[in-house]
């Protein structure tokens, strides 16, 4: 238990707006695109629900790409030991065996769907080298503008006509996108089961949406720490809405920090930068991590020097810029030459240009930054999660792939594997396959310590509370400060303290207070995991408690008390060694 409560439910007025389908999506990345093309080349009738428009999320800053066998000297067993090296003894690795299985299928699918990926001479995929890859195995497209190839072909394959690999045109579902929603919560029915979604417009319209089924695939949580390469819809309202619904949220202290993020220059820095990611396969193509003297900074700290593991590299950097006291250590990547960094990184040159740095003729100022969130939505690979009707995919979910830390890479394979699978489970609603998913739910729930499905509000009394956007730079604040790269006992409590004493409101009246809401929801599940964690493990580091521990290796579960406050049954799910 904490002190900190969170709302059960948010409260945003009556709903002036109402639409119905088969199945609403919350989200227009790589998980939720893919899920939608499923179902509606499978004749459902699909909403999607975007924050801005379509395509808006991480998925189309991806830099390095998706991680997946293509090389016939590689193999399924490496990418399998890779991913659970990383995970740090928290994947499942029934999991990881079906993604990495899954991966090699997934590529060309993107390709049947118009993904145009890199290829060498002779046509075969051009693959990169990231960390904690023993092989190169990583599929780009556009050299490091990869993300974006995914996203445009999969928005192309959603908003084009449909038509089968031999041109047969298909019944298609009916698709209606609203852009400019934030989904606020879900709608629940007395039997527990969700029943659709309440949403938020830019001027604070309402509108409920109805639906069997209503699936999460919003993304990460980047926007609770000061900085972070994700863009600005990465508040973690998908966390907030699940665990409002019941949902059990799982591993949240896993927060994978990017090593290299760009340091902008005072004198450079945009509207709303928030860091640049100079992704991992410039290291890759041999650019080296060193010091302002030149020093190299990751000799002799791991077998893989400059490609470790990101948490072994995060944390290296943070130890010397705590020692030193820089602001900032450098990547140098001169000896790249200019037609690798024209060839291979030209979004990250101009990214870097644009703000007063060239890395062809200077080294890259960078730190550590939030990047990516290893925990989340406990769910199977094909989103099913322990509430009925509701699912999540993609980052949002926590499958047991991405364990204690991500293996680069691997996460726009599974947001694209999640939403496919899901498409293609919930395309078939037939008895039988009902009763599987009741199953499953069933058996999530159970090994996460939890009795029955049910909504924290159902049996909720109090005013739903919600925290005002003008708290936001202060709860910003305080998980930077309290829930960075190094964590100790009274850095987290600090923070809980903190977010305990944070003033609410009655109701949200706009996008903003919503997603400060969601924002203190995740600052608490992230402080209250990782206070109890008593161990560093993965991307979870603690400088009081800086081994792994044996009896540690198993899953933090965290799901939300009919009063507010976090339930923690850490003492469940332990993992098989
Ligand atoms: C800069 C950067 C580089 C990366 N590079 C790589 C890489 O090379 N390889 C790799 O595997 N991974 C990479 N990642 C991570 C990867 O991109 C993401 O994990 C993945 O794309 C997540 O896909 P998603 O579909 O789950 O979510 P996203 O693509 O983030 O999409 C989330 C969607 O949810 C919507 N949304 C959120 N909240 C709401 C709400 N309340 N209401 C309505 N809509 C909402 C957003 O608008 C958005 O459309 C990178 C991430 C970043 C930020």
């Amino acid at each position: 238990m904490t002190d900190v409560r969170l709302p059960t439910r948010l409260s945003v007025g009556p709903a002036t707006q109402h639409a119905e389908a088969d199945v609403i999506i919350v989200g227009s990345g790589a998980a939720g695109m893919a899920a939608a093309i499923r179902l509606l080349d499978a004749g459902r009738d699909v909403i999607m629900v975007t924050k801005e428009t379509l395509g808006d999320g991480s998925t189309a800053w991806a830099q390095g790409g998706l991680a997946a066998v293509t090389d016939p000297a590689d193999s399924l067993i490496d990418h399998l030991a890779d991913t659970l090296a990383a995970g740090a003894g928290l994947c499942e690795p029934d999991q990881v065996a079906e993604l990495v299985a899954a991966a090699p299928a997934a590529i060309e699918r993107l390709t049947e769907l118009g993904a145009d990926f890199d290829r060498a001479v002779g046509g075969t995929l051009a693959l990169g080298l990231e960390g904690g890859h023993h092989h190169r195995r990583i599929v780009h497209a556009g050299g490091d503008a990869s993300g974006a190839e995914v996203a445009r072909s999969l928005a192309a394959a959603l908003t084009g006509p449909a038509s089968s690999p031999s041109g047969r045109r298909r019944a298609r579902g009916r698709f209606t996108l609203l852009p400019g929603r934030t989904a606020v919560d879900v709608v629940g029915s007395p039997d527990g089961a969700v029943r659709g979604l309440r949403v938020l417009d830019g001027d604070g319209a309402v509108g409920e949406l109805t639906a069997d089924a209503v699936v999460l695939a919003t993304g990460g949580v980047g926007q609770a720490w000061s900085t972070t390469t994700n863009p600005a819809t990465a508040t973690g309202d998908g966390l907030g809405i699940a665990l409002r619904a019941g949902a059990v949220i799982r591993d949240p202290e896993f927060v994978q920090f990017h090593p290299t993020v760009l340091v902008v220059p005072p004198a450079h820095r945009l509207p709303g930068d928030r860091g640049v990611l100079i992704s991992e396969a410039v290291r890759g193509e041999g650019a080296r991590l060193v010091d302002g003297r030149g020093k190299l900074i990751m000799d002799g700290r791991h077998p893989m020097a400059d490609l470790a593991p990101r948490d072994v590299v995060a944390s290296a950097i943070h130890a010397e810029l705590s020692e030193s006291g820089d602001d900032h250590l450098y990547l140098d990547g001169t000896a790249l030459g200019a037609l690798t960094w024209q060839q291979h990184f030209p979004s990250i040159l101009h990214l870097c240009r644009e703000r007063g740095v060239d890395p062809i003729t200077e080294p890259i100022p960078i730190r550590p930054a939030e990047h990516y969130f290893c925990g989340g939505v406990l769910a199977t690979l094909d989103g099913i999660t322990t509430v009925p009707g509701l699912y999540a995919v993609g980052e949002v979910a926590s499958t047991g792939v991405q364990g204690a830390n991500r293996l680069a890479s691997n996460s726009l394979t599974e947001a694209f594997i999640a939403g496919d699978r899901l498409g293609r489970l919930l395309a078939v609603r037939d008895a039988e396959s009902e009763a599987r998913i009741t199953l499953v739910s069933a058996a999530l729930r159970h090994g996460a310590g939890l009795a029955e499905a049910g909504h924290p509000s159902s049996s909720d009394d109090r005013a739903p509370a919600v925290v005002g956007a003008g708290r936001r730079g202060r709860l910003v604040e305080a998980v930077t400060r309290g829930a960075g790269v190094l964590r100790d006992e009274s850095g987290l409590t600090g923070l809980l303290t903190e977010l305990a004493a944070t003033p609410c409101s009655e109701r949200a009246g706009a996008v903003a207070d919503v997603e400060t809401t969601n924002l203190q929801a995740v600052g608490a599940l992230v402080g209250t995991a990782a206070r109890l964690r008593t161990e560093s493990r993965g991307c979870h580091r603690r400088s009081d408690h800086d081994r792994p521990v044996p009896a540690w290796q198993r899953h933090s579960c965290l799901t939300l008390q009919p009063d507010g406050r976090l339930r923690t049954a850490a003492e469940t799910a332990v993992v098989a060694a």
